[in-house]
């Protein structure tokens, strides 16, 4: 049998099996420290810890990290790793760096049931969910790069390939040891699960952890939105709605709404009219993506003038509306469409790349 993953232990659990081993609380709390405090993710470099105590580590856990396939570094800021998970299947985790802040956009499964048909990953279909250890692991992959930066990812959105909430059990205990401030201790408004409207999810979520919440909405029109999204015809936008609100009211945070602007699709005044009125009465921030465009996707980019004329119309309505323009060319796009592109074959990994900023 494989060995556990060191990786989704929580501090519960170390403490646990810390206590069953024998040893005395205080290694637990050593352990803890090295993992979750310093983010040092190897054995050997845990000095203080006894041998024997270390040998056992290395003997009853995998400390095994996806494989980095390839590593590309846009000119702002941010890098795509492109990553061999278990199994030799390819995922995606792109580093976003900020002046006062490191970001993290993880995948939560190899491809995507979903089908929305703007997405590369999409377009793949599905072949597993990623474990929690797998989730957190790329976390940790990220945080050891950019601590040789002097820096800590301080933010994490699951906005990589798949969808988070489809994968629920795995991607709950990983925003558990995210959040919990005894493991990586970072704020739950910093830790963002990104979904496309699995409604029941939501509201599911709302009970079982505290965590940022995105919707990638992109339309509010039943028929548009079921077009373009196929899950909105299992929870359409009313029932939706209700789950953002009860969610809202739960967690009293912000709901960050995530629109992708798609030429003559979904971005006329009357598409614009639509967003006000599904937004009534949830407090909410809107980022407005304009299209990536991809080999293979039916759709274009809007004019610059039919983003901002998009924008204004929120922004005069009282609605925080950013554009999130992707930067560094025009070659992959969102988190997790380099990824896609590569298990597909559409293509070889692009030297140029762009990433939604978030
Ligand atoms: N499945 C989740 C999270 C992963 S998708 C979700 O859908 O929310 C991450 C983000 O990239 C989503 O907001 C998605 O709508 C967006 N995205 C997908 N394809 C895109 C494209 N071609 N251009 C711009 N954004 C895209
Ligand atoms: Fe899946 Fe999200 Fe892409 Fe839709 S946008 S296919 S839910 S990854």
């Amino acid at each position: 049998m494989s060995k556990a993953s060191f990786f989704s232990a929580s501090p519960a659990f170390i403490n646990d099996f810390v206590g069953l081993w024998g040893e005395k609380p205080f290694r637990a709390r050593q352990l803890i420290h090295w993992h979750f405090r310093k983010r040092v993710f190897s054995v050997e470099a845990m000095s203080d810890l006894p041998q024997a105590f270390r040998e056992r580590l290395e003997q009853e856990f995998s400390w095994h990290l996806p494989e980095i396939v390839s590593l590309l570094d846009a000119d702002d800021g941010a890098t795509k790793l492109l990553l061999k998970a278990d199994r030799n299947q390819l995922i995606e985790t792109v580093i976003l760096r900020y002046p006062h802040r490191t970001a993290l956009c993880v995948s939560s499964q190899v491809g995507c049931k979903l089908a929305c048909r703007f997405c590369q990953t999409g377009k793949l279909g599905f072949f597993r969910h990623l474990s929690a250890s797998e989730i957190l692991g790329q976390f940790c992959l990220a945080e050891s790069i950019v601590q040789k930066e002097g820096r800590t990812i301080s933010n994490v959105v699951f906005m990589g390939m798949g969808e988070p909430l489809d994968n629920y059990d795995e991607v709950v205990k990983a925003v558990q040891i995210l959040t919990d401030p005894e493991g990586f201790g970072l704020s739950h408004r910093k830790v963002t699960v990104s979904t496309s409207g699995l409604a029941d999810k939501i509201v599911r979520l709302s009970e079982d952890v505290r965590v940022a919440l995105a919707i990638s909405l992109h339309a509010c029109r039943d028929e548009l939105r079921s077009d373009l999204m196929p899950i909105n015809k299992r929870f359409p936008l009313a029932p939706l709605k209700e789950a953002i609100q009860h969610y809202q009211r739960t967690s009293d945070t912000k709901i960050t709404f995530e629109y992708i602007l798609i030429k003559d699709k979904n971005c006329s005044v009357r598409e614009a009219k639509e967003l006000v009125h599904f937004l009534q009465g949830i407090p909410c921030k809107v980022n407005l993506i304009p299209f990536n465009n991809h080999p293979g996707l039916p759709y274009e980019r809007p004019s610059e003038e039919v983003i901002k004329t998009f924008q204004k119309y929120l922004m005069d309505r009282g609605f925080v509306a950013t554009v999130r323009y992707s930067k560094g060319g025009d070659v992959s796009a969102a988190c997790g469409q380099l990824a896609a592109k590569r298990v597909a074959g559409l293509g070889e990994v692009p030297q140029r790349l762009s990433v939604l900023t978030v």
